[in-house]
């Protein structure tokens, strides 16, 4: 751990400091299935979150300090992406992006499927749907740059506090228990509406 992560910054100075963190998150893409397709439109032309502060270009996960996984986590990807995660500098932020990487998603009782990212590594930003549009992990990012705007890294050391983008359009800032149902709450719903299409 280093001096920033256990030391209380003077109030002018965390808040450069966080401004410049906030709008250089270098991203390190985990895209494991369709919803990686989304996160790949949020990132071109139209959308554009490059416009945020946000670089996908990490060469690995040594140089990057934001992990999007977009896409279905298998049990046997699943210790790649620890292993990938603890490679990652301290402070390090992940989003979870779409119904699988948050609970398993249509696969949610496939014998293969991880039931959540959040099983293996901590998530900051919870994005449900199947697939969430482009514009959803917009919110997201915006969200956690919000959250490291007005950061504490000592506190955030202490105890993490996930936000969830709710179905209602407002974020939510909740315990990692609370956040996990709520998660798993958003993305059933989601999961019915699905399979109420395939019928
Ligand atoms: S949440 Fe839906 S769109 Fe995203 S990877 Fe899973 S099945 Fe595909």
């Amino acid at each position: 751990m280093g001096v920033m992560e256990s030391v209380e910054l003077p109030k002018p100075l965390k808040f450069v400091f966080n401004w410049g963190r906030k709008y250089s998150l270098w991203a390190f893409n985990f895209g494991l299935a369709c919803c990686a397709i989304e996160f790949i439109a949020a990132s071109t032309a139209r959308h554009d979150f490059i416009r945020l502060g946000v670089i996908p270009f990490a060469h690995g996960p040594r140089q990057a300090d934001l992990l999007m996984v977009s896409g279905t986590l298998t049990d046997k990807m699943a210790p790649a992406i620890k292993r990938l995660y603890d490679e990652m500098p301290e402070p390090k932020y992940v989003i979870s992006f779409g119904s699988c990487a948050n609970c398993g998603g249509p696969y949610w009782d496939s014998y293969s499927v991880t039931k959540g990212v959040d099983q293996i590594i901590p998530v900051d930003v919870y994005v449900p749907g199947c697939p969430p549009r482009p514009e959803a992990l917009l919110d997201g990012i915006i969200a956690l740059q919000d959250r490291i705007q007005n950061e504490s890294l000592p506190q955030r050391m202490a105890e993490r506090r996930p936000i969830i983008l709710g179905t209602d359009g407002q974020v939510h800032e909740l315990s990692v228990a609370e956040a996990q149902e709520a998660s798993r709450a958003a993305d059933a719903e989601v999961r019915r509406e699905v399979e109420g299409a395939a019928r």
